[in-house]
């Protein structure tokens, strides 16, 4: 669908894909032309930015990193958001994987309705389907899962406690976000609760990106991984399917541990020394 020119005072939330800047789509990146503002996340591709950002446009970095404690507050970024728009800017609000996967979507679309904003929402490709499909591992491969659930847990009182002998027990794949940190609990609840033991688990770090490396062994010889400190962003999947990976793996893990995505406090003193939050265009 052709994107009117000449539109004002709007807010896109934007999904700009999980990392690989080639699953954006093109839909977001004719917004990210046009825009005036472009309000980004951390687990943003840099590329994204650099390829497709209008360069006149103003880049604010408005990222998040709970346990680093260098998150953006939530009301900033709705400020920031509301007005902009209301000065006549059309603003794009990109957010890493899906718009409203485990976002904080509810709050800015509260806010804008609140303001009178007008919005639209573009959706994209979330981390747990770019990491299947990077992985080699189909969510819901025939005979072996009907189901995918996505979840998260990363405080234990997430989960109730009775609900985890129902976790494992399903034949449902699992698919745990922001909650590479708490992946031993995780194994631990499930083998307590008897999980059958062709359950795998994989710890999928830096998914679609050329850092990406997957971890995946049976979920009872978890110690096999266990030591490894998994670099942000990860996800979890348990099941069935995860055993996939080892035949259909297309993908060589990466022969390099760093981090693709710049941490939040480096990108916010970058954006602090300059008015406009310069980002290099090659
Ligand atoms: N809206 C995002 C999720 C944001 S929550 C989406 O749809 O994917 C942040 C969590 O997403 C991370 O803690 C991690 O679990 C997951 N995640 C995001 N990008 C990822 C990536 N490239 N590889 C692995 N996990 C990722």
């Amino acid at each position: 669908m052709a994107i009117p020119t000449n539109i004002q005072g709007k807010v896109i939330l934007a999904a700009a894909g999980p990392g690989d800047p080639d699953l954006i789509t093109v839909k977001a990146t004719r917004w990210l032309q046009q825009a005036d503002v472009v309000l980004t996340d951390r687990l943003v591709s840099n590329d994204i930015l650099t390829s497709y950002v209008n360069p006149s446009a103003e880049i604010i970095y408005v990222g998040k990193q709970c346990r680093k404690g260098n998150s953006t507050p939530q009301e900033i970024i709705n400020a920031l958001m509301c007005t902009h728009a209301l000065a006549g800017k059309l603003v794009v609000r990109l957010k890493g994987g899906d718009v409203s996967v485990f976002s904080n979507i509810l709050d800015e679309l509260q806010v804008l309705k609140e303001s009178n904003i007008a919005y639209e929402i573009v959706p994209g490709v979330t981390s747990a389907l770019g990491a299947a499909a990077y992985a080699g591992m189909p969510l819901t491969a025939r005979g072996y899962s009907t189901a995918v659930r996505l979840m998260t847990y990363y405080k234990s009182d997430i989960v109730p406690d009775d609900y985890w002998k129902e976790l494992a027990s399903t034949k449902d794949t699992l698919v745990f976000y922001m909650s590479a940190e708490t992946v031993e609990g995780i194994v631990t609840k499930l083998i307590r609760n008897g999980v059958s033991n062709d359950t795998f688990i994989a710890v999928i770090e830096q998914a679609t990106t050329p850092l990406q490396q997957v971890h995946a062994v049976n979920i009872y010889d978890f110690e096999k991984i266990q030591d490894i400190h998994f670099l942000s962003p990860s996800l979890v999947v348990v099941g069935r399917v995860a055993a996939l990976h080892h035949e259909f793996a297309w993908l060589k893990n990466s022969e390099e541990r760093k981090h693709y995505f710049k941490p939040v406090a480096t990108i916010q003193n970058n954006s602090n020394n300059n008015k406009k939050a310069h980002v290099s265009r090659a």
